[in-house]
């Protein structure tokens, strides 16, 4: 598992936002009330600029210890075939940050998605086959507190039912037209 993840997390660090990464911190420059809670664990968000991004599933990049979940700070050893270094603070294993099938999903990211999915005036569904729970369950939240849910997808998902607008196409072709559109109307005269 280590190694595995040792290569993931390399696969990571030379992968690049892509447009709609960038067009999501477009968005949120444009409307500053703009949320971004994610179930990808690459940090690519942050990456292209989005400020306070709620992950709910962890980060890759970062490293923490199995028993205690202390925070690891220090260089991450990326060879593949060798066990988990000890955490310097307890001596239990290392482990990736994210949150694997079967585990609780981390408090405060889960507090704030939900009190953001109820309070929120629209959701945007991107990029999601909505199939993993809890997370599957925001735009049901958001539905039932009178939210407008607007989805993005390649092909229809598990939660293309719930949605007010289903805008067909990848994140990263749909986004950018549509945070070019939001930007259009913002300039526009009343
Ligand atoms: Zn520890």
């Amino acid at each position: 598992m280590w190694g595995w993840y040792a290569w993931r997390r390399r696969r990571v660090l030379e992968a690049r936002p892509h447009p709609g990464h960038r067009a999501v911190t477009e968005l949120q420059r444009i409307l500053p009330s703009v949320t971004v809670v994610t179930q990808n664990v690459d940090g690519l968000h942050a990456e292209a600029g989005s400020a306070e991004v709620v992950e709910l599933h962890g980060n890759i990049r970062r490293v923490r210890c199995l028993d205690r979940a202390h925070p690891f700070t220090g260089d991450v050893p990326d060879d593949d075939d060798r066990d988990p270094p000890p955490c310097p603070l307890c001596g239990s294993p290392l482990r990736p940050d994210v949150v694997w099938f079967g585990e609780m999903l981390p408090e405060r990211a889960v507090a704030r998605a939900w009190d953001e999915a109820e309070r929120c005036d629209a959701l945007l569904l991107v990029g999601t086959s909505g199939t993993v729970w809890p997370a599957a369950e925001l735009p049901h939240v958001a539905r039932r507190s009178g939210a407008a849910v607007v989805e993005v997808n390649p092909e229809p998902s598990e939660l293309t039912h719930l949605a007010d607008v289903f805008l067909q196409g990848a994140a990263g072709t749909v986004l950018p037209a549509l945070v070019e559109e939001v930007r259009s109307r913002q300039a526009a005269p009343p």
